[in-house]
């Protein structure tokens, strides 16, 4: 609860800074970190409204009180009835004209509609102005949690290692990588990812039926869901010895990806560490084929603030934690990526995944 707290305080300074007179939130991850309470979105109206001062109004369909209560955190209840107009009710009691209003990024937008019908007249703001950099700092206990998961992601992978790939199926991979995170004490296995062969070019493939045979390169690419923070990791297999092509193009990719990490640290701009990994990979000549960003902020969401990517010049800060996962692409042959989760320091970054980056051959 003092966890909750801090976390509202910093909102709540963070309006007060920029001048923003309310802060609406939806069933989200923002309400997450800010209450602790996991509703799902529905066709129902259920709002957070925080003002830079004051005690934060939940407005709820009445029947979800008893759960908004449960909370144990000083909210007002701003309760509505099925039957009723629930933005107009909403509205009663949040004011809303003449108001710079931030709207979370996350808020469905029929319900700003519906807002706006019952007579919202506001400067309308990116609720992420507010949202963004407050999560993008991690507390120690979020960094503990995000550790938590990206262990049992390690351990997942470990558990991978063991197993034999000839003949199984992508589907069945992804398959056997949602038990194994489940075994390994996730709470919920996200959507992971299992390509083999030509389909690892596809940074996004689609697990599909495609079965591993000798010569394959594999790309695991998954992660879990332990106390609400989510794991992220890439790791690679090779069914039978890999070319010497292959052990080349693996290299360059792991040497851009320590030269990532090795970049991380704060005060650097973000877009720095995308440049750190994509020079590795342009100098190898592969610039071309290094297809997307060199990572994404994790915590609540699997991807969230900050991005490390070009144009982003937002300085990091110790507590902030992101992906760093080049990759090369060679279309109709194979690609390779590697990725872990690191947490800014003091000084430097840390790794959460440990597993080793060492190639894995299996059968
Ligand atoms: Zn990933
Ligand atoms: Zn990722």
């Amino acid at each position: 609860v003092s966890e909750l707290r801090s976390r509202l305080e910093r909102v709540q300074r963070a309006l007060a800074e920029q001048a923003i007179d309310l802060l609406l939130l939806g069933p989200s991850t923002d309400l997450l970190y800010l209450t602790g309470y996991a509703v799902k979105p529905s066709e129902r109206l259920t709002l957070l409204a925080i003002a830079p001062e004051g005690t934060p109004r939940m407005v709820t369909p009445d029947f979800e009180l008893p759960e908004v209560e449960a909370l144990g955190i000083e909210l007002e209840p701003v309760p509505w009835s099925d039957g009723d107009h629930a933005a107009a009710t909403a509205l009663k009691a949040l004011g809303g004209r003449g108001m710079s209003v931030a709207v979370g990024a996350q808020l469905h937008a029929r319900f700003l509609l519906d807002l706006l019908a019952a007579g919202l007249e506001a400067d309308l703001l990116p609720g992420d102005r507010i949202m963004a950099p407050v999560r993008a700092v991690k507390s120690p206990a979020e960094v503990e949690a995000l550790r938590h998961a990206s262990s049992a992601a390690d351990a997942v992978f470990e558990d991978l290692s063991s197993t034999t790939f000839a003949g199984a199926r992508e589907l069945e991979v992804v398959d056997r990588i949602r038990e194994l995170l489940a075994s390994h004490g996730n709470d919920a296995t996200g959507s992971g990812l299992a390509a083999f062969g030509e389909n690892s070019a596809a940074p996004h493939h689609h697990p599909s039926g495609r079965v591993a045979r000798d010569g394959d390169a594999v790309i695991v690419d998954y992660g879990g869901t332990v106390r609400q923070y989510r794991a992220d990791i890439t790791r690679m297999f090779h069914v039978g010895e890999p070319t010497g092509e292959f052990q080349q193009v693996y290299e360059i990719v792991d040497a851009a990806n320590q030269a990532a990490f090795e970049a991380a640290a704060p005060g650097v701009p973000a877009e720095a560490i995308d440049a750190a990994a994509r020079m590795v990979i342009e100098e190898a000549g592969f610039g071309d084929r290094f297809l997307h960003r060199t990572g994404h902020g994790i915590g609540l969401d699997v991807h969230e603030p900050p991005y490390l990517v070009r144009g982003n010049t937002d300085p990091l800060a110790a507590g902030m934690a992101f992906t760093i996962e080049p990759g090369i692409y060679l279309e109709d042959r194979f690609g390779v990526r590697i990725e872990d989760v690191v947490v800014v320091t003091e000084d430097g970054a840390e790794r959460l995944n440990v597993s080793s980056h060492a190639l894995r051959v299996v059968s």
